[in-house]
Formats: C-alpha cells, structure tokens, sequence
C-alpha cells in the first residue's frame, strides 16, 4: 500500500481491485478492477478504504487525511496555530492556518487533554502532521510516531535543539525542553518535503 500511496499516475492506469479499495474521486472501476480517471497522486483514506486520484489543483485544497508541514505561531486558550506551508509534499504559495488542540494528540497523551498543550509543542516549531477535520478549523493530527515537532529552537538562545533520549537539548546553553516529537525529528525539512 505504501508504493501505491502518492504515486503519479495517467488516465486509464488500472491501481488496485475492489477487493482492496473503495474506489474514489479521480478514479472509475470496470470488472472489479479501479482505473485512474485523471492525471494526478493517488490518495488512500485509509479510515474509509478508499483509494482516490487527486489532480494537481485539488491536492493544494485542505482536506482530511492530507499531510502537512507548518511552524506554530503562536497559542489560543484552547489552541495553537500553526501556519500551514507544505501540504502532501507541495510547497503552497498561500498558507494556511491550522490549529493544533485538544483532539490532536490522541488518547496516548492524558495530560495533554487537561489542557497543557505548551508541553508539545511550542512558538516557531516545525510540526508535522495530518489533516483531521476541515470543519471548524484546519485540525491537525500530531499523534502519530511519524507527526509531532520535526525542529525546534531553544528558547534562550534560539539555537536548534537537538534530540537527547526523550527530550530535547541544546548544546550551548545546557538546557532541556520537552515536546511531542516525531521519529523524523532533526531531518532536514526539504528532506521530510520529499518524504510526504
Ligand atoms: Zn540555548
């Protein structure tokens, strides 16, 4: 499923069977087989089993289940906003603004969801994570291994934290910090680009 997430693909190109997918926008099934309707990525939702092919134009349009790269500007009293600038590998010219809140850990954090969110994530953090919902707000999902703060800076002195066993560390001032990182944590952000 891995190869097939993300893959370029032309009109008629046959990608999975019914067995596997439901077939998506961007795609038609003939003979129990899903054919791409469209030039474009594939898509998986995985919670909906549902394999799509998404055109250049929709791929820059937030929906849930894409991939995003954004920095936190800053906190609401239940948020903190990230401005959202790399969706699904692409670099957006306008950003958007998402938010990073009470649903976004999941339920492997507790004490998150009283309410300490600066112990995740922190001003000018690079985050990555998925799209939850579109509803509201652009609401992202930072609880998987893979999602969570990519790069960070320490807060005296601004140098680039770098990662210490569970925490984060900087060299010059000796100090730790503490975040909900992600297993990418310290790779180049053009690199991690490519990597969604
Ligand atoms: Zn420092």
């Amino acid at each position: 499923m891995k190869s097939l997430q993300d893959r370029l693909v032309v009109v008629g190109e046959p990608l999975a069977t019914l067995e596997e997918f439901f077939p998506g926008e961007g795609t038609f099934e003939k003979d129990g087989v899903i054919y791409s309707s469209t030039i474009g990525r594939v898509f998986i939702d995985k919670h909906k089993r549902e394999l799509g092919v998404l055109s250049a134009k929709t791929l820059l349009v937030p929906k849930p289940g894409f991939r995003v790269i954004g920095m936190v500007t800053g906190f609401s009293s239940h948020y903190a906003n990230v401005e959202i600038f790399c969706m699904n590998g692409v670099k957006l010219d306008h950003e958007y603004t998402g938010v990073i809140g009470r649903d976004s850990l999941g339920r492997a954090h507790p004490r998150f969801r009283k309410g300490s969110l600066r112990m995740y994530v922190s001003e000018n953090d690079i985050v990555y994570g998925s799209i939850i919902s579109t509803v509201n707000a652009i609401l992202l999902d930072i609880s998987y291994r893979e999602y969570g703060v990519v790069k960070a800076h320490c807060k005296l002195c601004g140098n680039t934290l770098i990662l210490s066993g569970r925490d984060l560390f900087c060299s010059i001032c000796r100090t730790r910090e503490r975040r909900k990182v992600s297993i990418f944590y310290g790779e180049p952000v053009e690199k991690l680009v490519r990597r969604i």
